[in-house]
């Protein structure tokens, strides 16, 4: 199977021979035909997979033959959670639509409202926009959302757990009764059916990868370690396995700027993406690390959703996510469009509750890997071994338990050194 014989026409399958893709990956198989034909869809899909081209393609064909838009007027719109992955889908656009003449503009908020204002004036054949921005512009009169022919919803799922849905809805009312609509969403959730069944019409259901499973050309193992001792193993690692281009998911901002002053301090070039950084900021954090000049980025889940970096070698979970889906979104960052990537997390006796849920989610339970010099004290249970402590014990002995014998060990092994004659 390749591009042409998915019925795209020659202007965009030359745009895609130049970005140097040789076939199409499966959710654009199966997604294109749906779009070009005009059905509506609801496609689960991860970022990696290369989903922005399945939305993507076929749109540009259908506004290609089509009529120019009216002032302040749109025809297709693409609503995604966050702005990097606002404007990941716009370089996508700009590039697909490399030979042809159609207009696209992304709107996003923390940036002034005034140029995009002016930009919608004369109308914009392809909008990509984040929920806020979208109706702040609405409620100002510079843009009218009448024209819509096409909807997309990017991560719906995401849209979802970052408290969107009032918006989603204000917007939907404000779209045209009559339009194709298409819905990705990296889970099915019983939410994610909800909103379908209140926006999609007889809609065609693609699912590329089984629900929640993760990237299988992903290696994914986990590090126990106790909790202080996790800066100073993933500066081992880093330095250890000569690794750049690190991402390292933090739970909180306050913990990836702690994170990115200790990596600092050891000489490792790192930079922070999270919430509180300027949208300047952000963008020039995620250029610097794209571009080689940063080796470790380290970003909150929210930050780095849509955060597309070609192969990225290395994830890291500095803490694993209280959300199990996040772990699937997180882990989606490497081995992308086929390429292998590693993804770590280093987890502490805390996190149990945590990786129990992850396990649950993945259908699988994780390769477990004690670096030397950094075991735990507080030992990481199995699933088995918690299971056991659950059922004997609520309060979970069985733990207790085997963090004493751990520790009687280590202090036979360090008194046993003590008393080699030439122990250094
Ligand atoms: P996405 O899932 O849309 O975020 O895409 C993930 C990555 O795969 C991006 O870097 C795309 O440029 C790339 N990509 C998309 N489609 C293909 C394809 N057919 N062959 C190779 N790479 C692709």
């Amino acid at each position: 199977m390749n591009f042409d014989q998915l019925g795209l026409i020659a202007p965009i399958a030359r745009a895609v021979r130049q970005k140097g893709y040789a076939k199409p990956s499966p959710i654009q198989a199966k997604c294109i035909p749906v779009v070009l034909n005009g059905k509506d869809l609801m496609a689960s899909a991860q970022t990696g997979t290369g989903k922005t081209a399945a939305f993507v393609l076929p749109i540009l064909q259908l506004l290609s033959e089509g009529p120019r838009p009216s002032p302040k007027h749109i025809h297709a719109l693409i609503v995604t959670p966050t702005r990097e992955l606002a404007a990941q889908v716009q370089t996508n656009i700009v590039e697909y639509s490399a030979h042809l003449q159609l207009s696209n503009l992304v709107v996003f908020g923390g940036v002034n409202i005034r140029p995009q204002i002016r930009q919608l004036q004369r109308g914009v054949d392809i909008l990509v926009a984040t929920p806020g921005r979208l109706l702040d512009l609405q409620s100002q009169g510079a843009i009218h959302l009448d024209a819509v022919q096409i909807l997309v919803l990017d991560e719906a799922d995401r849209m979802l757990d970052m408290g969107f849905i009032h918006d989603i809805r204000r917007i939907q009312k404000l779209l045209p009764k009559q339009k194709q609509s298409l819905l990705f969403s990296a889970t099915f959730s019983k939410e994610i059916r909800q909103l379908a069944k209140t926006m999609l019409q007889q809609p065609s259901e693609v699912d590329v990868a089984p629900r929640n499973s993760t990237v299988k050309t992903v290696r994914q193992r986990i590090h126990p370690v106790d909790k202080g001792r996790k800066p100073a193993l993933l500066e081992y690692l880093i330095k250890e396995n000569h690794w750049h281009q690190v991402l390292v998911f933090s739970r909180t901002k306050h913990g990836a700027n702690k994170l990115v002053k200790l990596l600092l301090q050891a000489n490792i070039r790192a930079v922070a993406i999270h919430g509180n950084k300027s949208q300047a900021a952000r963008t020039r954090a995620l250029a610097d690390f794209k571009a080689g000049k940063v080796d470790v980025m380290v970003a909150t889940d929210i930050a780095a959703r849509g955060i597309d970096i070609a192969e990225l070698p290395h994830v890291v979970n500095f803490d694993l996510p209280n959300v199990p889906e996040d772990y699937v979104h997180r882990i989606g960052r490497t081995g992308r469009a086929g390429a292998a990537g590693e993804a770590v997390s280093l987890v502490c006796a805390d996190e149990i509750k945590q990786l129990r849920d992850i396990e649950r989610v993945i259908h699988a339970s994780l390769t477990r890997e004690e670096i030397a010099g950094f075991e735990p004290q507080h030992v990481l249970p199995t699933s088995k071994q918690l299971a056991k402590s659950t059922q004997h014990k609520p309060g979970g002995d069985n733990v207790a338990r085997m963090n004493r014998q751990r520790k009687n060990k280590t202090q036979r092994k360090r008194s046993a050194r003590n008393r080699k004659p030439n122990a250094a």
